[in-house]
């Protein structure tokens, strides 16, 4: 059976400031170098400081993802040599002394498949090595130490993934769930990296590192397989090993030298005392925490009747079920979230979501009266949502710029009917004998009034000529 686990590490985003110092955290935003301080280039005579907003966010994705807490955390230093990293050693967690990460044990559920969570543990990021020139003769390798200290989690699961798919739905759900707790931002450059561990049947285990992008990961891993499988099935032994995601030509490759855990010369950091994790702190992050995406759910389908499916969407996306929430009230709730779900969308793209920045909770509210109140179509209200999200103008205006309104005139309709019933002859005909092809006409008034026309009206009129 093949057996994939995975180590997701996910930049802590919404902080003021680096896991150990006051350098700020967003660090993207600094000309290179321009964000550091003695403390994380680990200069002589400097000590950390422990963020605690970082701990908090990282036991709330802890909680999250249903992992125990310990009474007590500790960091660790992880000895290496490498240019990214200005102390020669990463501060980290590690459970050496039973466990001591912000996160021990947990799980979480996609479908029917139970994926167990081994720990959860904070880190600081190392800096950044930028690499420059074309040909191997011209290369450059530049540093960056902005980044040096930034606090990273570091999400380990057991090797629980049978396939590729159950990889990107757990990507998906964990995505999901980090964007809904308010500490991650996946749309960012680097803010979620991963390794992977990989072995098939009678193999040994392969590591993958390096890889940047939760888009890549699946890809690694689906590689990983079909070399492996390919070098199985011709009777070659799969040694372990640590191998490279090679991001422009989407392979991996065998890394020249594996330093096992024992290299890292783990040792206790101690310029950093244990932390206790109170009771009465670990109650308040609970309380503190945003509502969950299946809670979400349920209140969605339990309080407002909307179809499981529709509330499954919704609730999944922070973005849109913040719209959601400030946009309904009982009597529309069904309306926007049909709204958001089936015009909204598929309109904008979960990436730009940014370009939605004209379109506010007003808009959603002011379309889903209109609808319900008879003043345009659903039709109407789909053609006037591009023109609402370009401009931001209010929907009273573009449903005159657009001509939009309601076809309420019955005469006016009627006369329509009446053209669609002469002309359509061959359809009459069929609808007179089967009532279910009726739609086809309704279909063709909709296409003359240009979606203006009431369907329930034109229905009805309809039917009259038909008698
Ligand atoms: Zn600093």
């Amino acid at each position: 059976m093949t057996k994939i686990g995975l180590e997701i590490h996910s930049q802590l985003t919404n902080l003021e400031s680096k896991l150990f110092c006051s350098c700020k955290a967003n660090y993207r935003e600094y000309a290179p170098n321009t964000n550091i301080c003695p403390i994380c280039m680990g200069l002589p005579g400097s000590l950390p400081r422990i963020n605690k907003k970082a701990i908090e966010k990282a036991t709330m994705i802890a909680l999250a993802l249903n992992c125990s807490t310990p009474e007590k955390i500790a960091f660790f230093r992880k000895n290496y040599f490498y240019p990214d990293l200005p102390k020669n050693f990463q501060i980290t967690q590690l459970n050496i002394y039973g466990d001591t990460s912000v996160g021990g044990p947990g799980h979480i559920i996609i479908g029917d498949k139970k994926i167990r969570i081994t720990r959860v543990q904070l880190e600081e990021d190392p800096g950044r090595l930028i690499y420059e020139g074309s040909s191997s003769k011209n290369q450059i390798t530049l540093v960056d130490y902005n980044r040096a200290g930034t606090p990273l989690v570091e999400i380990v699961t057991e090797p629980d993934f049978e396939n590729p798919k159950q990889v990107r739905e757990f990507l998906n759900i964990l995505s999901n769930l980090l964007e809904n707790l308010g500490v991650s931002d996946p749309s960012l450059d680097g803010a979620m990296r991963a390794d992977a561990n990989v072995s098939i049947e009678g193999g040994n285990k392969v590591e993958i590192k390096n890889i940047g992008s939760f888009h890549d990961l699946e890809k690694a891993v689906h590689f990983e397989i079909t070399r492996q499988e390919s070098l199985h099935s011709r009777n070659i032994p799969i040694p372990q090993e640590t191998r490279h995601w090679d991001d422009k030509r989407k392979i991996t490759i065998s890394a020249r030298s594996k330093e096992e855990e024992l290299d890292y010369r783990y040792f206790l950091e101690g310029d950093i005392p244990w932390i206790r994790m109170e009771k009465d702190i670990l109650d308040m992050l609970k309380k503190e925490m945003p509502e969950s995406i299946s809670s979400k759910k349920e209140r969605y389908i339990s309080k407002y009747g909307i179809p499981a499916q529709v509330a499954d969407v919704l609730s999944s996306d922070k973005f849109y079920s913040d719209l959601f929430e400030a946009s309904h009230n009982e009597k529309n709730a069904k309306e926007i979230a049909n709204i958001i779900t089936t015009d909204l969308m598929g309109l904008v793209d979960t990436r730009e979501k940014r370009e939605l920045s004209k379109f506010t909770s007003v808009h959603l509210r002011d379309l889903a009266d209109a609808i319900q109140s008879g003043m345009i179509t659903r039709n109407s209200a789909k053609n006037a949502l591009p023109e609402i999200v370009k401009t931001g103008k209010d929907l009273s205006r573009i449903i005159a710029d657009l001509d939009l309104g309601n076809m309420s005139d019955e005469f006016e309709l009627s006369k329509i009917v009446d053209e669609v019933v002469s002309e359509e002859s061959e359809a009459v005909k069929q609808a007179k004998s089967n009532p279910q092809t009726v739609n086809y006409l309704v279909g063709k008034v909709m296409q003359k009034t240009k979606g203006k026309a009431d369907p329930k009206i034109t229905m009805t009129l309809l039917k009259k000529k038909l008698e």
